[in-house]
């Protein structure tokens, strides 16, 4: 049975990065009915942010990824505790039996010493790496120190070579002479996370580890924990391609949103979120890019992950959110806006008839409730160049023609109104365009939205011929506010 896990340390809320990782498993879990598992890896105290578990529990669910096992849940499996730090006993046992069975050692240089051992290597152009010098101190040594200071390293071979095999990259050689007998127990007594990841994946009954591209370098000191203590378990590694910027740089704040909250406070629609963040990194067979998560946990498969840097592009996920917007049910999407329309909507056309016309244009829900906002409140403002464009001294006049002529009416449709503006521009002698560019500022206050006929249409009669006088009236007495 595939059992994945998403391994989160809760620094902080949830990132694209983080997020793609653990959409990754998910989809990797629900292509092989296999269990989609949520460790928080609670081992780094320092930096720890009170409140960033929920808050990256909030963030995957959210995007619809749901865990199957987890610290929010009764545990009743095998496999708890589901927090690193609730595992501690666990920990601690194997690091005993490491150092009974001299594969591990205590090591009682002090910061000072390792600061100046770094420093003499330096000097020579070695890189820095633990000479060893507690590696043959006798039990009686040990025990004679057993009051002070000392981690536990694990003893590193320091010949050959160790092969990650990983699904995305093929074979990863490192030599072991680069590694040094690393720590796997503080000072406290608690593990390190190269120690405890190891542990946990084990005891969990990890059978794929597929996580970011920054850990491969991890994996064989993983591997080395993994010998000594004697597991051939060893779980099938996939190594995510960094996320970067469109400047192939490492993605960064300065490059705008990368928080999954920030995406829904700006409006991008998290469905759409998901299925983005699914392409960096992955495509289909066919090209396809547009497909829901339960579509991609058909036929996603690792194989098809890139080993080269995923590039974002804030433009392409609006993209992605705008066909959702313009996709998704109306209902849905009726649903989705409401906590971003920000005047009351309980007067004037249907909700939902004008949420159906002005998604056409938004890339997001913000966008989407700005538009909308008008068919509920009159413009108290004119778009500045809209008003230096497309108002002359002959607006309120032509304004009273529009309104006249919409007066007359016997059918309030977007045909009739056509042919309405079609018969006024023929009696005036101007060209349609130059009735429909005043129409639309003086009834929206703006220069673009949905097409003029189907928003007066929806707007009403009583509205638009309002709105027309009001406006005609405004700029007569010289009262037109514009806006920038
Ligand atoms: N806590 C690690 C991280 O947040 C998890 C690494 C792993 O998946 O092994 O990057």
């Amino acid at each position: 049975m595939v059992r994945v896990r998403y391994a989160p340390s809760p620094t902080g809320t949830l990132h694209i990065g983080g997020a793609r990782t653990a959409l990754f498993n998910y989809l990797y879990a629900r292509r092989h009915n296999g269990r989609f598992i949520l460790r928080v890896e609670d081992t780094d105290e320092t930096r720890q942010i009170p409140g960033s578990e929920a808050l990256m529990m909030a963030g995957l669910k959210s995007l619809g990824l749901e865990w199957d096992e987890g610290p929010d849940m009764e545990d009743n499996s095998r496999y708890g505790p589901y927090r690193v730090s609730e595992r501690l006993v666990r920990h601690r046992a194997l690091a005993d039996q490491l150092l009974a069975s001299h594969r591990a050692y205590r090591c009682f240089c002090s910061p000072e010493q390792l600061a100046i051992d770094r420093k003499a290597l330096r000097a020579k152009n070695l890189a820095p790496r633990y000479s060893g010098r507690c590696r043959s101190l006798t039990e009686d040594e040990v025990r004679a120190r057993a009051g002070e200071r000392s981690v536990v390293r694990l003893i590193v071979p320091q010949e050959g070579m160790c092969t990650v095999h990983d699904v995305i990259r093929g074979d990863v050689e490192f030599d072991n002479r680069v590694f040094d007998d690393f720590v796997i127990m503080k000072p406290d007594y608690t593990p390190v996370y190269n120690f405890a990841v190891t542990i946990d994946d084990h005891d969990m009954e990890i059978t794929h580890v597929i996580r970011g591209e920054e850990h491969l370098s991890n994996t064989p000191k993983q591997l080395f924990v993994m010998a000594a203590l004697g597991w051939d378990d060893v779980p099938t590694f996939a190594h995510l391609p960094m996320i970067l910027a469109p400047d192939k740089s490492k993605i960064s704040k300065r490059h705008g949103a990368t928080a999954v909250e920030e995406y829904r406070d700006q409006g991008i629609l998290l469905a759409a979120l998901a299925n983005y963040l699914l392409m960096l990194g992955w495509s289909t067979p066919d090209g396809r890019e547009i497909l829901t998560i339960d579509e991609a946990a058909q036929e996603f498969s690792l194989e098809r992950v890139q080993h080269t840097g995923a590039i974002y592009d804030q433009k392409k996920l609006e993209w992605f959110s705008h066909q959702y917007m313009t996709h998704l049910p109306i209902a849905e999407i009726a649903r989705l806006v409401r906590p971003f329309i920000y005047y009351r909507v309980d007067e004037g056309p249907s909700y939902e008839a004008v949420v159906s016309l002005c998604r056409e244009r938004a890339y997001t829900l913000v966008q989407l409730a700005d538009q909308m906002a008008f068919f509920y409140h009159p413009p108290e403002h004119y778009d500045a160049k809209g008003v230096a464009k497309y108002f002359t001294a002959l607006t309120a006049q032509r304004l009273d023609c529009v309104r006249n002529e919409l007066q007359g009416l016997s059918h309030w449709d977007r045909e009739a109104l056509m042919q309405a503006y079609d018969r006024l521009s023929e009696a005036l002698g101007v060209k349609r365009a130059e009735l429909i560019h005043p129409t639309r500022l003086s009834v929206t206050g703006r220069t673009v939205g949905p097409g003029l006929f189907e928003l007066l249409e929806l707007l009403g009669s009583a509205e638009v011929l309002s709105r027309l006088q009001t406006t005609a009236e405004r700029i007569r007495s010289g009262n037109l506010v514009t806006q920038d």
